[in-house]
């Protein structure tokens, strides 16, 4: 008999969540991946809004979905953490309840290895609860945990998490990795036949209904801003051949009817030539009706008036654009990936190709260390002039960013010892005089959005 093997992504914990295309698609990848192994796959999806034994208790709030796949979470209010419990916010658990989470694990019998995902920092909590059962459940099966949590905070999750094992491996693109790791634990699994060049696909089949499909077309970013994780985490920028990843949309679309796609790549349009450009092209051609998602921002330098024009003939709808801040010498010093006028020529051009003000979003960054309300007011003014709708996104310290340093310093929060301090929804670098503003940003926003669907 092969190798039974459970893969879990556990609950949230935080302030607010949100299912805006959220999958955990490395874990869903090994899951691919083990599967045309020929293992015994069984996922566990803590977040899972559609499984058939949920049912709304006294205390859990409904999971409910609102367009194209996205929505909200089941959720259960819990006590946060002592560390957090000054905040005057409801902290929650999102996902399914506890019970039904053990119910899922009694279901597999002696299990060769657990793989526990993990997502932000701030969400261990999350991650300890779900190892802690496993290992109740389940006592002589190794736990091995991986994920960007366990990459970025690698210390803190050996001693905190509980898992028997901390994964810091880039399993994309190099899926041989998990093969390493499971025969680490003596877990005996055969190897792909040479022959065998069938794709691997991530494993949206194990969901309960999959909604939606992430696409992965490359990973890692030319860029190199101050405060992202992506050069950490993938330090290789590297691509897909665009014909696979129009065959893998199609295979989707085919197989499961599935009409909504979201890019979770970080540099979808850069050199576009010989990747995006073509891939749209060809989903053109195939006059398949399917709408695509862009949760991570798209590079306003890369778009062009071919590239707009591409988009949305190709069915994107909803665009992300990275802005971040109208502030051109803080562009130098952060990111350097907007230039003067690239934002205004990225807006005409998508308003010309056909998409609707209010389709054109721009991530406005808020909290970063040593930043005024005066540069957030100036960036949202900014967008909503130039006829974009803006999106405030809080900043959270990222460890082995280059931002990371300046982070600790400007923080009043012990960030370099507690990650429940990474979280955004306390805005860490910024101090009380700063965050007491911001139901002013909000308003700000929410005036401009008004406007836009006016
Ligand atoms: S462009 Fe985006 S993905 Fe690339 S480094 Fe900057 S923030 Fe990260």
């Amino acid at each position: 008999m092969n190798p039974s093997i459970i893969l879990i992504n556990p609950w949230i914990y935080d302030f607010a969540a949100y299912d805006l295309w959220s999958k955990p698609l490395g874990l869903l990848y090994i899951a691919g991946y083990l599967k045309k192994l020929g293992l015994d796959v069984h996922y566990i999806d803590c977040l899972d809004v559609y499984h058939p034994d949920m049912v709304t208790g006294n205390s859990i709030h409904h999971a409910t979905r609102r367009r194209y796949g996205t929505g909200k979470y089941w959720r259960q209010a819990i006590q946060a953490p002592p560390a957090l419990s000054h905040i005057n916010r409801i902290y929650s658990r999102y996902g399914i309840t506890k019970e039904l989470f053990i119910k899922e694990l009694q279901r597999i019998h002696s299990p060769s290895a657990i793989l526990v995902t993990s997502l932000m920092t701030y969400w261990y909590p999350g991650v300890v609860e779900a190892i802690s059962i496993a290992k109740e459940i389940h006592p002589h099966t190794p736990v091995i945990l991986g994920g960007i949590y366990a990459r970025l905070c690698e210390g803190h999750a050996k001693k905190r998490s509980g898992a028997d094992h901390v994964s810091t491996e880039t399993i994309l693109p190099d899926m041989d990795s998990i093969l390493n790791l499971l025969k680490g634990f003596d877990i005996p699994v055969p190897r792909i036949p040479a022959d065998d060049v069938t794709p691997i696909y991530p494993a949206f089949d194990l969901l309960n209904k999959p909604g939606y499909v992430c696409i992965m077309t490359s990973t890692g970013c030319p860029y190199r801003c101050r405060y992202c994780a992506s050069s950490y985490l993938y330090p290789e920028f590297t691509r897909r051949d665009p014909l696979e990843v129009r065959e893998e949309i199609r295979f989707w679309n085919r197989e499961y009817r599935i009409s909504d796609f979201a890019f979770y790549d970080d540099a979808l349009l850069v050199k576009s030539e010989g990747y995006a450009a073509p891939m749209m092209e060809g989903i053109i051609r195939d006059q398949l009706k399917i709408r695509f998602h862009t949760p991570n921002a798209l590079h306003v330098k890369e778009i062009s008036r071919e590239i707009a024009g591409l988009l949305y003939a190709s069915g994107f709808r909803m665009i992300r654009l990275g802005l971040e801040t109208s502030d051109i010498d803080r562009h130098n010093n952060l990111d350097n990936k907007v230039s003067e006028g690239d934002f205004e020529r990225a807006v005409h051009n998508l308003l010309k190709a056909g998409f609707k003000r209010q389709d054109i979003g721009a991530y406005v960054l808020m909290g970063l260390p040593g930043q005024s309300i005066k540069s957030v007011e100036d960036t949202i003014r900014f967008v909503g002039a130039v006829g974009a709708v803006p999106y405030l996104a809080e900043y959270s310290p990222i460890p082995h960013t280059s931002l990371w340093d300046d982070a600790v310093k400007s923080s009043s929060y012990d960030i370099s010892t507690e990650p429940l301090f990474h979280n955004n929804t306390i805005l860490p670098c910024w101090d009380e005089d700063r965050r007491q503003k911001v139901p002013g940003l909000r308003q700000m926003v929410r005036e401009i959005r008004q406007e836009a669907i006016a």
